[in-house]
């Protein structure tokens, strides 16, 4: 009989997206492949579309700007959906940026398409058939944010290649990654790279 722990696997391209279905009890491992690569994180209950994970209800239930090891993430139902099981990175995340975006973009001075964490997530969404008016605030795993006297700065992410954190579900989820397409600002290193997104069953 053959071991099978991984029950689904994906590469996220870079500046892309992918999706996967867990189940309770079940862990996503997002691993960055390639190092210095955002991924942005949104989750939808699988038999209720109006919950999903919120960034605002995390840091109002659990009165900080992310969770550690052994919290986790809130839907906006005030439900713990997921938890933070392993962090085998350097630990700098972020949960205060919205997803990128073709406004951002337009913002920054792109006057041609780029990619974006929001056109890819619903480019993912779509694909289960959730199709929110509002996009979630994602979880930026990954994503260093220095934080001083009130400001914001974002850095390049601190992770070498291989690093991952797991995540255990709580309720069964559809999960959203993208391998964010942030190439204007140096939160990606130097060049958008790949994210590894798996599903590992208990
Ligand atoms: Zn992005």
């Amino acid at each position: 009989m053959n071991e099978k722990p991984y029950l689904d696997t994906k590469t996220i391209a870079p500046q892309s997206g992918g999706w996967l279905k867990i189940n309770q009890g079940s862990r996503l491992k997002i691993t960055d492949l390639d190092g210095e690569q955002v991924a942005d994180l949104f989750a939808v209950s699988c038999c209720n579309f109006d919950e999903y994970l919120s960034v605002g209800t995390t840091r109002a239930a659990l009165y900080k700007l992310f969770p550690k090891t052994g919290e986790g993430f809130f839907s906006n139902k005030y439900r713990q959906i997921l938890t933070i099981e392993r962090d085998d990175s350097p630990g700098t995340h972020d949960m205060l940026y919205c997803a990128c975006s073709t406004e951002m973009y337009q913002k920054m001075g792109i006057n041609g398409y780029h990619n974006s964490c929001s056109d890819n997530f619903r480019i993912a969404a779509t694909e289960f058939n959730w199709h929110p008016e509002v996009i979630p605030d994602p979880v930026n795993i990954f994503q260093y944010t220095q934080i001083t006297a009130g400001k914001m700065t974002p850095l390049p992410a601190q992770t070498k290649a291989g690093d991952s954190i797991t995540l255990k579900a709580e309720i069964d989820l559809y999960i959203i990654v993208t391998a964010c397409s942030m190439d204007l600002e140096p939160i990606n290193g130097t060049q958008c790279s790949r994210i590894k997104i798996e599903i590992i069953h208990n």
